[in-house]
This record gives C-alpha cells, structure tokens and sequence, in this order.
C-alpha cells in the first residue's frame, strides 16, 4: 500500500516558486481592434440559423465574414464546433487556445486550429456579456474547459442512453452538412467553445463547476472568421446550466447564428490565416 507522503522540510520554499505565465503571448500579433471595428462597421446581414433547443444546427462563415451566437427567448448555452470549410480535419483546438488565452475567452482573443495547422481559426470582436469578468466563485463565462455532454459520459454515469447530448447533437449536424455517414463525422466532433456558460473550478478541489448562466435574449458573442469555416452550434440539453445536463429535465431555448458581410473596403490588404510555417520535419 501507499502510504501518504510525507512533505519535505523544504516543501514550503517548494511552493513558493512564483508562477510564470506559460506561453509568451506577447509575441504574437497584436489584436488590431481597430481593423475589427472597420469591418463591423455597416455590415450587412446575409444569413440567419435558428439553433432548435436540444439540437445542433451547421452554418458556413466565409473568411473576412463575421458571425454572432445570439441568445433568444430565454438564457441558453450553445456548444460551438468550427472545421475548416475545406478540410474538416482541421478543427478548433480547445485545449491550444486555453493555454494561449485563458480558461474563458473573450473580446481579442483568437480561436486557435489544431496540429499541424495551428493558426487563427476566428477571432472574437465583440461580446455583451464581457460585463461578467470572473465572479466570486472564480466563475466566468465562454470556457474553453469543458468538453461537451456525451452520451458516453452519460452511459458512464447514469447507466442510461440519452440521444440528445451535445456530442450526437454536433455529430448529426456535421453529417447532414457534408453528407459524411456517422461514423466518418463523429471522430471529427471536438472540445468545444462553451458559449454564454458560466464555469470555473472549485476553490478547495479544483473540480470543473457549472452555475446559471447570465445570459439573457438579446446577449451575443460575435466572431471574425480568419478562414472559411464550417460551424455547428448545440443548444445544449443543460439549458442555462444552472442545475442539470444530459436529459430533457431543464427548460431549454433556441440560439440563432446570424452571418454578417463586412463592406468591401474594409478588408482591403486583409488576408485570411496562413498554416503554420513549422516544416514538420521533426527533427529527422
Ligand atoms: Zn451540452
């Protein structure tokens, strides 16, 4: 048996190393709000996407387009899934982007692709619940903590199948976008943005919390699309995420996604994101 360890003599020296930020983000290019406040400027909306509650729903982004997340009718959390329109095995990099920005993201922050493309999927340009900051649970909204409810999990947990989980939601809008069978989609549904939820990890035991969402109709998370994307949004099963998930107990709302044009001129010398220049050669 193991028995408990015993802490070093010098175990609080230990401890008191001071934390230093990770990644040196200041080295990447700057958020250039001015730009992004050019392109919102007049633009036109060209599409709209009701999100059914309980459900998934696929839209397309062109690069250079904006799209916004809007809650309507009642406070709801979406779970958002972005491929690139053209190769869907490029996909958002939840884990990536947590480390580059925080737990929660917000206004200037990138939504980063996986390896070994790596680069700028979309960035955020606007967000009316941006108010929130980090509540005194240490609670803060759009995580990019939580995974997505699955009925895996849920089969793990509660012994019973439930077709409704964000994940199968995601995996049926995926599908019905490209034509590809369940099976080639499912591997291709990610970690998601955890639009308008309210989260955080408990103080004394660092586990993953959720609490009711402050989202109200009308609030939106607005994002430039730095490539073509391909998106799929869930409503998810939790509603406002303020008590359960992974059943139909709680009310749940519709979300829209709305697709903007910006002018013309705005974009003018902008560029959608290169890959990532690393020659993957790996050291061979
Ligand atoms: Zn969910």
């Amino acid at each position: 048996m193991f028995d408990p360890p015993v802490p070093p003599a010098d175990a609080e020296a230990r401890r008191a190393a001071p934390p230093v930020v990770t990644y040196a983000v200041e080295h990447l290019p700057p958020f250039d709000a001015a730009f992004y406040e050019r392109a919102r400027e007049g633009m036109e909306k060209i599409d709209e996407v009701i999100v059914p509650p309980r459900d998934a729903a696929s839209f397309r982004v062109p690069a250079g387009h904006i799209f916004r997340i809007v809650s309507i009718e009642g406070p709801q959390v979406g779970d958002l899934n972005l491929w690139n329109a053209n190769d869907p095995t490029e996909r958002f990099f939840s884990g990536k982007t947590r480390a580059l920005a925080a737990t929660h993201v917000g206004v200037g922050d990138r939504l980063w692709s996986n390896l070994p493309y790596l680069r700028a999927m979309a960035t955020i340009t606007a967000d009316t619940l941006g108010w929130y900051g980090y509540d005194a649970d240490g609670a803060g909204v759009h995580d990019v903590i939580g995974t997505r409810c699955d009925p895996y999990t849920n089969r793990l947990l509660k012994g019973v199948d439930y077709h409704h989980c964000c994940h199968s939601n995601l995996t049926r809008a995926l599908a019905g976008a490209t034509g590809m069978p369940l099976t080639q989609a499912e591997p291709l549904v990610h970690d998601v943005l955890n639009v308008f939820m309210c989260t955080g990890f408990t103080r004394d035991s660092h586990r993953y919390f959720m609490k009711a969402s402050p989202v109200r109709p009308g609030d939106f998370l607005e994002l430039f699309a730095e490539i073509d994307l391909l998106g799929a949004l869930s409503a998810c099963p939790g509603g406002d995420c303020g008590a359960t998930h992974s059943s139909d107990a709680v009310a749940c709302h519709p979300l829209s996604v709305e697709i903007f044009r910006p002018r013309a001129e705005a974009l003018v010398g902008w560029r959608p994101a290169a890959v990532n220049p690393y020659p993957r050669t790996h050291g061979t």
